[in-house]
């Protein structure tokens, strides 16, 4: 297999950070002209030294912000809906603002990306393909993960919808779900190694992900090698799905 994206145009939310990053430099590496979105000027000027991307700066909470962003994108052939946030709290003392900038963030700014991105490849007639990065978190209750959870179960089931919505136009969308994978986001929650002991013993490999782990089944998931996969929910867990 050779994965080549040599003429397209992708567009990467998050990319200043993590995993997103990771993806930004390998759809690149890939062939890809790449559109990179974040928060931080700064680390889209790092990203843009480092592979000469185009850059759009935009919070993505900011539902404005995220379809402006989308436009100024302009024609996107591959979509990669990653920015999230972990806002960590029990149940109980939930704050509106954690789970109103979480749903914000991981589940409204991608439906509404998606949707413009979407109408624009629907319009060219050429097809395209879409993948939100979800998490393992879709699937399993993670203590103080109320609003993540909930954000990435409704990320999966969107991703379902537009896939039943969008399929019709070969317009491929797919999800992957994490474990955890060491990135500044990963590092916040899990770094503290007496919480990171029992997540590690439920994950039959025995180990957390690293950035690339993501990347790989997005630029796959992305590629022409997965032209009949279409609505799935891909863990990328080492196992803890299956436990
Ligand atoms: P990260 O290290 O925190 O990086 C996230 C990136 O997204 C940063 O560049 C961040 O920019 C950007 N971002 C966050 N909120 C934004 C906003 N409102 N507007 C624009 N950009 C924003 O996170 P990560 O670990 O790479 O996570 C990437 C994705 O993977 C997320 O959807 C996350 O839920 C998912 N995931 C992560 C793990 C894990 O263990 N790390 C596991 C499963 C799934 P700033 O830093 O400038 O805010």
């Amino acid at each position: 297999m050779n994965i080549r994206f040599d003429g397209k145009r992708a567009l990467v939310t998050g990319a200043g950070k993590g995993i997103g990053r990771e993806i930004a430099v390998l759809l690149s590496q890939l062939g890809a002209s790449v559109v990179a979105v974040s928060r931080t000027q700064a680390d889209l000027d790092a990203l843009r030294a480092e592979i000469a991307c185009e850059t759009i700066q935009a919070d993505l909470s900011d539902a404005q912000a995220a379809q402006g962003a989308a436009e100024q994108a302009g024609a996107i052939d591959l979509l990669v809906n990653n920015a999230g946030i972990a806002i960590i709290e029990p149940f109980l003392e939930m704050s509106l603002h954690g789970l109103d900038e979480t749903l914000a963030v991981n589940l409204r700014a991608a439906a509404l990306i998606g949707q413009v991105v979407a109408r624009g490849m629907v319009q060219r007639g050429k097809g395209g393909s879409i993948v939100n990065v979800s998490s393992q978190a879709s699937m399993a209750a993670l203590h103080g993960h109320a609003a993540y959870c909930a954000s990435k179960s409704g990320l999966d089931h969107l991703t379902r919808v537009m896939a039943l919505e969008l399929g019709p136009h070969q317009i491929r969308v797919n999800a992957v779900n994490p474990t955890v994978i060491l990135t500044p986001m990963g590092e916040k929650v899990w770094g503290d190694p007496e919480k990171a002991a029992p997540m590690l013993s439920r994950i039959p490999l025995g180990r957390f992900g690293k950035p690339h782990h993501v990347a790989h089944a997005v630029a796959y998931l992305l590629s022409d090698y997965a032209d009949l996969i279409h609505g799935v929910t891909l863990p990328v867990d080492g196992g803890f799905l299956v436990g």
